[in-house]
């Protein structure tokens, strides 16, 4: 291509824009930073390639096949295509044994699952890493809840991450006690603004516990971390790894699911408990959602690669214009959300009215603030997804409270996550909320 044709194809993209609402200055400002990201996005689809040929390599090697796309009814019994599933994904995070299911309905319940499959009366859940996601709170009776863990006996401590976001190895060696049975730990930040956990860490705080105590269980909420790096938790001694299908490891193409890798102990007790004792594993028809696990999975690396794209460029783009970015600009990722800090509720409106406006599905509609189940403030969200509430796909949420910070995450193609964030800006420009 000749200069000529470049510099027109350029002009013709933005013209695009242009007829899509985006201002030119929105345009010309979001582009100069779009160009500055070059080796960074080079970096991140490397680790996508690394990802794509393990995803292959596990399926290869579990002999997926198109006999494997076709779904069963009823009990489920002999279910070739699940069974392979659950092959491919113990393969790909390196374990003894998975559990990857429709019946699974969301994350939380994959992690109450994996916690209330492997805990017994008398036994204590420690958290390292501080504050455990807003719904788990319940789950385990942090906060009190019908049916949580602390009414069946099962108690929790957790132990802050000191001021600079290090592990306070003092007070997780005093916590540890005959009780202690299961370590949970969370490898994203949530609606937190602590720092995500990288694989590395996660290993370091792995061994310096089991060296405590050899015996304890090291469970991984792995939300939003899959395919960020090139290994996972599991390869760093965990003994679960729990996560959500319409999260990162469901590429957007999984309709519904949750996953749990460990070891064959942990998920026989898993198995059990999403079933029955007894049925474990055997039971659970895939209906017709075999191809779209399948398909999802081997999707998930590239997947991942853009929603993280998109979150650096979000970044970027807000940090040049004065506002807090956890993870900031250039700072390593080790999941895929962008925490955005805005202190004014108008803000994250306004952001949230732009991810919406740049949506697929449901464009036309005003993000409003609403009461959610498993949180304890209101939530303002967008999304116009696929599938509903997936946040693999483009989407933003943002506990309306202090400090009033937007959770970005997703995208299932760069082109769309950038979209998006030049949407988002605009509607702040629109509003006279920021210039750029
Ligand atoms: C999303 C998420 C969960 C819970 O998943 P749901 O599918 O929303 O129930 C748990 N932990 C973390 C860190 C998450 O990001």
């Amino acid at each position: 291509m000749n200069n000529n044709q470049s510099d027109k194809n350029l002009s013709d993209l933005k013209k695009y824009y242009l007829e899509l609402g985006i201002d030119e200055r929105v345009y010309d400002f979001c582009s100069d930073i779009e160009l500055s990201l070059k080796e960074r996005f080079e970096r991140i689809d490397k680790t996508a390639e690394q990802n794509q040929i393990k995803v292959i390599k596990a399926m290869q090697e579990a002999k997926f096949a198109e006999a494997h796309l076709n779904g069963t009814t009823g009990y489920g019994y002999n279910d070739i295509g699940r069974d392979a599933i659950e092959e491919v994904y113990a393969h790909i995070f390196k374990t003894e044994d998975a559990l990857v299911r429709q019946q699974i309905t969301c994350g939380t319940h994959a992690l109450t699952i994996a916690l209330s499959g492997n805990l017994r009366p008398g036994d204590e859940i420690l958290s390292p890493c501080g504050k455990v996601y807003d719904t788990l709170e319940g789950v385990i009776g942090v906060r009190e809840s019908k049916g949580s863990l602390a009414e069946f006996g099962i108690t929790y401590k957790q132990v802050d991450l000191l001021p600079d976001g290090s592990f306070d190895y003092d007070n997780i060696k005093k916590s540890i006690n005959e009780h202690t049975r299961l370590i949970e730990i969370q490898r994203s930040k949530g609606y937190d603004t602590r720092h995500t956990l990288s694989v590395a860490e996660i290993g370091d705080i792995i061994s310096f516990i089991k060296n405590i105590k050899p015996d304890v269980i090291c469970m991984v909420d792995n939300c939003y971390g899959e395919f960020v790096e090139t290994i996972e938790p599991s390869e760093v001694g965990a003994d679960m790894v729990v996560g959500s299908l319409i999260k990162n490891p469901g590429g957007g193409l999984a309709p519904i699911g949750g996953y749990i890798c460990g070891t064959k102990e942990c998920i026989e007790n898993c198995a059990y408990r999403l079933t029955s004792p007894g049925l474990g594993k055997e039971v659970g028809a895939s209906l017709g959602v075999t191809r779209s696990i399948a398909q999802g999975i081997f999707m998930a690396p590239t997947v991942t690669a853009s929603a993280l794209k998109g979150a650096v460029f979000a970044a970027n783009v807000y940090e040049k214009l004065g506002f807090k970015a956890v993870p900031d600009a250039t700072e390593e990722r080790y999941d895929i959300i962008q925490a955005i800090e805005f202190g004014k509720p108008e803000l994250i409106q306004a952001f949230c009215e732009g991810i919406q406006a740049a949506a697929p599905v449901d464009s036309f509609v005003t993000p409003v603030p609403w009461d959610m189940p498993g949180y304890d403030s209101q939530v303002i969200m967008a999304a116009g997804a696929f599938v509903s509430g997936a946040s693999i796909e483009l989407s933003a949420d943002a506990p309306m409270k202090e400090p009033y910070a937007v959770y970005f995450q997703g995208g299932l193609t760069y082109p769309h996550a950038k979209f998006g964030i030049m949407m988002s800006l605009q509607k702040m420009m629109e509003k006279g909320l920021v210039l750029c």
